[in-house]
C-alpha cells in the first residue's frame, strides 16, 4: 500500500514502523511538521484492530500535535507515536526499555511522553533508555525538573476555555449554576468535574467504567448520572467531551441539546464537516487543540532554559481563555466555523514561519 495516499498522511514529513519481535513491540511514530521546533507528542498504546487504524490514528494525533503547539504559542512541531497492543497485558519492563532504545533512532527529532495507555510511570522506565522524553515524573532527574501528570493542567485548560465559552454566549463567564454534561470521568475528566463543582456548576456525568462514576458520585453531591449512550444529548448549558475522538458525528450532532461544546478529548469532529453543522446549529465549538492545549504546555514547561516552573506554565495556561476569545470573535466576524479560523490562525503562524526559515 501507498501510505501517501491516505488522506490523513497529507502534510506529513515522517511516518516509521518500529518493531521488536522479543518484547513483542510494534508500532508507529509519525512526524507531521517541525517548522516551529522538534516534534513533541505523547505515546498511545492501544490494541489497535490493524496497523491502518493504528498509522491513521498515529497521522490524525501528529498533526493535531503541530496545530495545538502552534495555537499554544510553543516552539514545537507535532508528532505522536502509538503502540499497538494491550497496556494492561503487553507493556513489560523490556518492552518500555526497547521502546526507549528506539526514540535515540530519532535523535531529537521526536520527543514524547504519556497518553494514553501509557502513564508517567511508564515514562520514567523509558527515560532510563533515552533522553528523549518529556512528562517526566515530579521532581528532579539529573539536571531535569519534572513537570508531573499534565491531566490536571489539561483540565484547568478546559476550565478556562468553558469560561471563555460562557462569556460569548451569556455575557457573563461565571461558572455557578451553569449545567456541564461530563463525558468521561478519566484523569482529566474527573478533574474538570471537581474544578467545575467547586465553582457551584450543576454536573451530568458518564463513563463506561462503574468504578469511576461511583467515585464521582461519592465526591459530587448532586451530580446526576446518565448512561454513557445519552450523555451527549442532554439539556445542558456545556457538553464537554472528555473521553474519546469522532463524538461529533453525523449521530450525535443532530441529538445534542447544548449551546456550547468545550472538552478535552482529541479529535472530537469526525470530519470538518462536522464543525460546519455545529456552526450552522448555532452551537459553539471550542476547537479540541485550543482547549486542550494545557497538558503539552505544562510538558513543554520541562524544556525551558531554566527549567519547569508551575507559575509559569499556568500563567500561560490561562491563556487559552483569550486564544478562544480570539477564535470565536473572529469567527462571528468573518461567519466562519470556529475549527477553521482555529485552523486558520495555525497555517498562518507556519507559513510565517516558513517564509522566516528561507529568507
Ligand atoms: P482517560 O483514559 O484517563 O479517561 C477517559 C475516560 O473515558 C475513561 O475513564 C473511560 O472509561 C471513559 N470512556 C471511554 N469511553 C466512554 C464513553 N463512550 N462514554 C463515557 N466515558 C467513556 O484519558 P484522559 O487522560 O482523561 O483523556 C481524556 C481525553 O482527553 C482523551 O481523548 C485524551 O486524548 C484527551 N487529552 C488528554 C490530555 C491529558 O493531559 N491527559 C491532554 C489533551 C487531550
Amino acid at each position: 500500500m501507498d501510505f501517501r495516499t491516505l488522506p490523513d498522511f497529507k502534510g506529513h514529513k515522517l511516518l516509521t514502523m518500529i518493531n521488536d519481535e522479543q518484547t513483542g513491540l510494534h508500532g508507529f511514530v509519525a512526524i507531521h511538521n517541525d517548522i516551529l521546533g522538534p516534534a513533541l507528542g505523547g505515546t498511545r498504546m492501544y490494541l489497535y484492530p490493524n496497523d491502518l487504524a493504528a498509522i491513521t490514528d498515529a497521522l490524525r494525533l501528529s498533526r493535531g500535535m503541530t496545530y495545538k503547539a502552534a495555537l499554544a504559542g510553543l516552539k514545537l512541531g507535532g508528532g505522536k507515536a502509538v503502540l499497538v497492543g494491550d497496556p494492561k497485558k503487553n507493556k513489560t519492563e523490556a518492552y518500555l526499555r526497547v521502546y526507549g532504545q528506539y526514540l535515540n533512532y530519532f535523535n531529537g527529532a521526536f520527543f514524547t511522553g504519556e497518553d494514553v495507555g501509557i502513564t508517567v510511570a511508564d515514562i520514567e522506565v523509558i527515560a532510563k533508555e533515552t533522553l528523549f522524553v518529556n512528562g517526566r515524573s515530579e521532581g528532579l532527574h539529573g539536571d531535569v525538573k519534572g513537570s508531573g501528570d499534565p491531566s490536571p493542567v489539561t483540565s484547568l485548560g478546559v476550565l478556562y476555555g468553558i469560561r471563555a465559552c460562557l462569556e460569548t454566549i451569556f455575557g457573563n463567564d461565571t461558572i455557578s449554576d451553569r449545567s456541564v454534561a461530563i463525558q468521561g470521568l478519566g484523569k482529566v475528566g474527573f478533574c474538570l468535574a471537581n474544578l467545575l463543582y467547586e465553582q457551584g456548576a450543576r454536573l451530568i456525568i458518564a463513563d463506561t467504567d462503574n468504578r469511576l462514576v461511583e467515585r464521582a458520585l461519592a465526591k459530587f453531591q448532586g451530580a446526576q448520572v446518565v448512561e454513557p449512550h445519552i450523555i451527549h444529548c442532554q439539556k445542558v448549558d456545556v457538553y464537554s467531551p472528555c473521553a474519546l475522538g469522532a463524538v461529533l458525528n453525523d449521530a450525535t450532532i443532530p441529538e445534542l441539546q447544548c449551546r456550547i461544546v468545550a472538552g478535552a478529548a482529541n479529535n472530537q469532529l469526525a470530519t470538518p464537516t462536522h464543525g460546519d453543522t455545529l456552526f450552522t446549529r448555532g452551537i459553539l465549538y471550542a476547537p479540541d487543540y485550543a482547549i486542550n492545549a494545557g497538558g503539552l504546555i505544562n510538558i513543554a514547561g520541562e524544556r525551558e532554559l531554566n527549567g519547569y516552573e508551575r507559575e509559569r506554565t499556568l500563567r500561560k495556561v490561562a491563556c487559552i481563555y483569550d486564544t478562544l476569545k480570539n477564535i470565536f470573535e473572529r469567527s462571528a466576524c468573518e461567519q466562519v466555523p470556529t475549527h477553521s479560523v482555529a485552523d486558520k490562525m495555525v497555517e498562518e503562524i507556519l507559513t510565517n514561519a516558513e517564509k522566516l526559515k528561507n529568507n
